[in-house]
């Protein structure tokens, strides 16, 4: 049996077939036509897993089902998108029925970081435990809760909001109208204005330049602090102290066999997560502290495709 999945992005839509234990056999990636309110999106997808399909002789009949991870909101149950911006579906956008109707196969959706989180969960950094949070570090912050081996939703489907988890009472305004959401101090623009705000602190540091001519990212903050830069580590420290506390939260909330940091910003390695790591243990509960182990995301942007296919399984 073999097992579809999809992972739909502002700028590209991955697809794969993976085997019912999870192994990627193909993957292709197709552009996200966002013209016309994103309305060619679904079909394109459609018409692109046939044409692969019958390219390479993949029978439909051995596909056991479909799954998705799809920005936005989404209604689990109905099948349906709304409010993804960037795919310019800001109306309610069926998309089950549609997956239903051409391939008469069991199609399931569910949001970009919840399906990111099942996969990791399943064949990455998770170790197939019953019990996994993923935190992705991006743009924004986003997470997923795997619960004795289940996918929190709760009552609205808002579990797994980690990225506004507050960190910072009377902090940083975040999007979501709150102030000093884990968002605005642990994204890749968390980490660029807490240097900006902290430039006022400022001793010597090649920082500066970049952050006056309005261009420091947050890769240039973990460069810096790599190289030994005195106020790239102090950001860092502040960043790492965030993040920290927030992964002791969830920890004490919830005991899981490992909190996954994945994401854009992850990138920077065992460098992130030693220090995060410091700050974790500094507030874990002594029993969580040694449970519940901090690691890096190892599937990169495979999590979508695979975590997408395990919503089928
Ligand atoms: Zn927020």
């Amino acid at each position: 049996m073999k097992v579809i999945g999809i992972d739909l992005g502002g700028t590209s839509v991955k697809m794969a077939i993976l085997s019912s234990e999870g192994n990627l056999e193909h993957q292709w990636t197709i552009v996200t036509n966002t013209e016309n309110s994103g309305k060619n999106i679904v079909n394109d997808i459609v018409t692109s897993i046939k044409e692969y399909t019958a390219e390479h002789s993949i029978s439909l009949d051995s596909v056991k089902g479909i799954g998705m991870g799809s920005p936005g909101q989404i209604d689990y149950e109905k099948g349906t998108v709304k409010g993804a911006y960037n795919l310019g579906w800001a109306e309610v956008q069926e998309v089950k029925s549609i997956f239903e109707k051409e391939f008469n196969k069991p199609f399931f959706i569910d949001n970009d970081a919840n399906v990111a989180a099942l996969g990791e969960r399943w064949r990455g950094a998770g170790e197939n435990e019953e019990d996994v949070v993923f935190v992705t570090l991006g743009t924004g912050v986003g997470g997923g809760v795997v619960a004795d081996g289940k996918l929190l939703h709760g009552v609205r489907g808002s579990a797994g909001e980690i990225g506004h988890m507050v960190v910072q009472p009377d902090g940083f305004e975040c999007t979501c109208g709150n102030k000093g959401c884990l968002e605005t101090v642990a994204s890749a623009t968390g980490i660029v204005k807490l240097a900006k705000d902290m430039i006022t602190l400022l001793e010597e540091s090649k920082l500066k330049e970049l952050i006056d001519k309005d261009k420091l990212t947050a890769k240039d903050v973990f460069d810096g602090a790599k190289e030994g830069d005195e106020f790239a580590n102090k950001v860092i420290d502040k960043f790492a102290f965030y993040l920290g506390l927030a992964c002791s939260q969830l920890a004490n909330a919830l005991n899981p066999s490992f909190i996954v940091i994945g994401g854009g910003v992850s990138a920077a390695g065992d460098f992130l997560l030693e220090r995060v790591r410091k700050e974790y243990e500094k507030f874990a509960f002594p029993p969580v502290r040694e449970s519940t182990k901090l690691a890096l995301a190892t599937l990169g942007n495979d999590a979508g495709v695979i975590g997408a296919a395990s919503l089928v399984l």
